[in-house]
C-alpha cells in the first residue's frame, strides 16, 4: 500500500491528513496518509529512512521546512528560491524536495478573480510564507512588490534576495503605500485566532484592489471583513492550503484532485 505523511513538531494541528484522506476516499485510492511528530533531533534519521520505509513522499511543516532542505537529493526551482521544502516526492529512488506554496497561493487567487492589473502588489510581512508569495508574484509578472514588515531588516533581506522589483518599506508606512495597489496580501500571523488583529487603514487602497489574507483561521479575518465592507474583492487563505496540496497528491497517488466547494466546506469543519 502507498503511504505518505506530514511531519512537524508539533503536528497534531495539521489539516493535511484530513485533506489528503478526503481525496483518497473520494477517488477510491487504497493508500494511507498520516501525521508523524518528528522532533528536530530525529529529523535526519526520519528523512534517511523514507525510502526504506516505502513512503511515496510526504509534507513538511514547521519547524522542519528549512532544515529538511539539505537532506534532499534534488530540489525544484521554487524550493531552491524560497529556501524551504513543503513537499517530498520519492521518485527514481531519490528524494525530491519541492515547494508548492507559491503555486497554491497564486492558483487560489486565479480561481476566483482575474488578475488583470499587475503593476503593484503590497505584501504585509516578511516571514517564511512571504518568500513563497513573492516568488509567485514575480513569476506572475508583477512589476513592483512593496514589502512592509515590523522588523524592517527582514523586508530588506527579501529586497536583496529577489532584486529591484521588490521594495522594502517601513511598517509605519503600511497605510500610505496602499495608493495605486492592485493586490494587497497579508502574510503576517496577525489576525490568526489567538493573535492580535492587524492594525491597518485601507482608506487609500483602490476599491478594485484584490485583498488576500493567507491566514485561514478565522476564514474571514478582520482585514478581509474591512476590505469586503468597502467593496474590494477578497480572497481567504483556505484555498491556498487546498491548492498547494494538489501537485503533491498527484505526484504521490497519480490522480490530480479537484478543489471544489464540497472540499472547502469539509475543511472548514476541521478548523477549531
Ligand atoms: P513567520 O513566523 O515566518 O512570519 C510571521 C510574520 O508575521 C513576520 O513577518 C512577523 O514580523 C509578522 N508578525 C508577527 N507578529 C507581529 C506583530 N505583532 N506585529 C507585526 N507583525 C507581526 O510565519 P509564516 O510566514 O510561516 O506564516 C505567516 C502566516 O501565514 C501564519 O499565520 C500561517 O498560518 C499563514 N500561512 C498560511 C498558509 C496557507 O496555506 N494559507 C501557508 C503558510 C502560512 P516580524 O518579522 O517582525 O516578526
Amino acid at each position: 500500500m502507498r503511504n505518505a505523511f506530514v511531519i512537524g513538531h508539533p503536528v497534531a494541528h495539521s489539516l493535511s491528513p484530513a485533506l489528503h484522506n478526503f481525496w483518497l476516499k473520494q477517488y477510491g485510492i487504497e493508500a494511507g496518509y498520516s501525521a508523524i511528530d518528528v522532533a528536530p533531533e530525529s529529523l535526519e534519521d526520519f528523512i534517511h529512512n523514507i525510502k526504506n520505509e516505502g513512503y511515496v513522499g510526504g509534507n513538511v511543516t514547521l519547524p522542519h521546512k528549512v532544515s529538511v532542505l539539505p537532506l534532499m537529493d534534488a530540489l525544484d526551482e521554487a524550493a531552491e528560491t524560497i529556501g524551504a521544502v513543503n513537499t517530498i516526492i520519492v521518485k527514481d529512488k531519490k528524494l525530491h524536495g519541492v515547494n508548492t506554496d507559491a503555486y497554491g497561493f497564486i492558483e487560489n487567487i486565479k480561481q476566483q478573480h482575474m488578475l488583470t492589473n499587475k503593476d503593484k502588489a503590497v505584501l504585509l510581512g516578511a516571514g517564511g510564507a512571504a518568500k513563497a508569495v513573492i516568488h509567485a508574484l514575480l513569476k506572475e509578472g508583477f512589476a513592483q512588490i512593496m514589502v512592509t514588515n515590523r522588523t524592517k531588516s527582514k523586508a530588506d533581506d527579501l529586497q536583496k534576495q529577489f532584486g529591484d522589483k521588490v521594495v522594502s518599506v517601513g511598517w509605519e508606512n503600511r497605510n500610505s503605500i496602499l495608493v495605486d495597489t492592485d493586490l494587497l496580501v497579508n502574510t503576517t500571523s496577525l489576525g490568526l485566532k489567538g493573535n492580535s488583529e492587524l492594525d491597518i487603514d485601507l482608506a487609500l487602497l483602490p476599491e478594485t484592489s484584490i485583498v488576500c489574507d493567507i491566514v485561514y483561521n478565522p476564514l474571514m479575518t478582520s482585514l478581509l471583513l474591512q476590505a469586503k465592507a468597502r467593496g474590494n474583492p477578497v480572497v481567504d487563505g483556505l484555498g491556498m492550503l487546498l491548492h498547494q496540496a494538489v501537485p503533491a497528491f498527484e505526484a504521490w497517488f497519480g490522480v490530480r484532485p479537484d478543489v471544489n466547494t464540497e472540499l472547502g466546506a469539509y475543511m472548514l469543519e476541521q478548523l477549531v
